[in-house]
């Protein structure tokens, strides 16, 4: 990737190369990043230390490949740098389309709307492939974090009681 390119990324996110320089360097972004729950040494500041100085950054960068787009970073970050948009704009300027980026884009063509079934089954090849299925029970878990949660209700005499402790003195 050359110093051109760089400048489409900066282009695609709204980012200028000095905006990366507020990064404190605090690797909350690392801590909580999906891919790092894989093991794979994951550090989204990295990648933004390194578009600051202008490194080249190659097509098998991990987060080049693996970036779930999940946001994690992103909202954990006291900055709110959006790393996912960054990562995407690299991938874009590297010509690199995931193949659930594929499937995406094809289940909005087709349909207007995403339909899992046909991402499934056009993702499947890299499932297999790519060992995918090793991880399931690790994404299982952060998918089951973003269930609702079932949230114990007080009985109702107790709420009363909390809720008009002036009643409750009157009878
Ligand atoms: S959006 Fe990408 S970089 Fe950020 S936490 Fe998720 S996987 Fe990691
Ligand atoms: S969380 Fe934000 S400020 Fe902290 S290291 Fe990551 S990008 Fe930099």
């Amino acid at each position: 990737m050359n110093e051109i390119d760089h400048e489409i990324i900066f282009k695609y996110t709204g980012y200028r190369r000095a905006d990366f320089s507020v990064c404190l360097g605090c690797k909350i972004c690392a801590s909580v990043c999906t891919v790092n729950d894989l093991e794979l040494n994951v550090n989204p500041q990295e990648l933004l230390m390194k578009l600051f100085v202008g490194e080249i950054i190659e097509g098998d960068h991990p987060l080049v490949r693996y970036c779930t787009s999940c946001y994690r970073c992103a909202s954990a970050c006291p900055w709110q740098i959006r790393i996912p948009e960054v990562v995407r704009a690299l991938k874009e300027s590297l010509g690199i389309e995931a193949r659930f980026e594929k499937a995406f884009k094809k289940c909005i063509n087709i349909w207007g709307r995403v339909y899992e079934p046909f991402v499934v089954v056009m993702a499947a090849p890299d499932l297999l492939k790519g060992g995918y299925i090793k991880y399931m029970p690790k994404w299982m878990e952060y998918a089951g974090f973003h269930l609702p949660h079932k949230v114990k209700r007080v009985s109702s005499s107790k709420t009363s009681k909390g809720l008009n402790p002036t009643e409750e003195g009157r009878s």
